[in-house]
């Protein structure tokens, strides 16, 4: 099965330490992901792409127990939906990194934890190709 990425230029891949690409502002220093054509603090656009840390610390989190609406949600819908957890990675010196999380386990997530990016499965699209995204998951958690 081929896999491809939900998105281009959300993180690098294929690859077998994956990156999510932001941008950092040439004129203050600021990061941003997703990357962004102008600085959303001093309006420059002096934007670079700016290859994010893998590992971050949980800021805060949630559970989404229904499907989001679509579009712009594209995953399993109805009945073939799973909870999945969702939150705020903050990678050191970078940006807080909103994110699918592997796990929507209470007993697993707390906040300050060491989180690693991984890339998951997503959804299969109508080609049959494997769709797959970027998630955090607790960086003790066994593969
Ligand atoms: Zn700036």
């Amino acid at each position: 099965m081929t896999q491809v990425p939900v998105a281009d230029g959300i993180f690098t891949w294929p690859s077998a330490e994956p990156q999510l690409i932001g941008s950092q502002c040439g004129e203050c220093g600021i990061v941003t992901f997703p990357s962004q054509d102008s600085c959303p603090r001093c309006a420059s656009t002096a934007m670079a792409e700016h290859l994010l840390a893998r590992r971050g610390t949980l800021w805060a989190w949630t559970t989404q127990d229904f499907p989001p609406p679509s579009p712009p949600y594209a995953g399993a819908g109805g009945k073939a939906f799973e909870p999945f957890g969702v939150g705020y990675v903050e990678l050191p010196g970078e940006v807080k990194v909103e994110t699918r999380l592997t796990t929507a386990d209470p007993n697993e997530l707390t906040p300050g934890i060491d989180m690693e990016l991984v890339i998951v499965p997503f959804r299969t699209d109508d080609e049959g190709n494997e769709v797959v995204t970027f998630a955090f998951r607790p960086a003790g958690e066994a593969s």
